[in-house]
């Protein structure tokens, strides 16, 4: 999809709003959802979505929706800091199929990054174990201020 289009409210991050298909949420409030990525990159990978916007991609968003989307991905970052101890944070965000976004409702990806752990590609991962994602929502979650 190019950086033009109509939002599809059938896409897989509406559906995990609506609550048609689960998810592993770390937190949410009326406007923001962070969850656990189903094929994550490292241990910990994690996507900041908007409730509330119809935004496709990072043109898209209205200025009041991104600056609460920014405020949420720092709260999860300091939480998954605390919880999982990374030696760095990767914060992506992938606008258009050229760039290599899959899934078109805006998301930030964030992504601990260890040494000695090497980065999975992006969108080439195995899809990770349901229950280990809850756990790590969980412990996440748990540090959360
Ligand atoms: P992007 O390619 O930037 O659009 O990112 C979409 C992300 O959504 C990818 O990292 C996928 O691994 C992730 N993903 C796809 N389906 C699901 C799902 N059902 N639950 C959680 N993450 C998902």
């Amino acid at each position: 999809m190019s950086l033009d289009g109509a939002y599809d409210g059938d896409n897989i991050f509406a559906k995990i709003i609506r609550g048609e298909i689960p998810a592993a949420k770390v937190f949410e409030d009326a406007h923001s959802l962070a969850f656990m990525d189903a094929f994550p990159q490292s241990r910990g990978h994690a996507l900041v979505i908007s409730k509330t916007s119809r935004a496709r991609n990072l043109l898209d968003v209205a200025p009041d929706e991104l600056s609460r989307m920014i405020g949420a991905v720092q709260t999860l970052a300091k939480a998954m800091q605390a919880a999982l101890k990374p030696e760095g944070i990767v914060l992506t965000q992938f606008s258009g199929a050229a760039a290599g976004q899959t899934v078109f409702h805006l998301h930030f990806h964030l992504i601990p990054r260890w040494t000695e752990a090497p980065l999975r590609r992006h969108g080439d991962g195995g899809m990770a174990d349901p229950a280990e994602l809850v756990e790590l929502a969980h412990l996440i979650a748990a540090e959360l201020r």
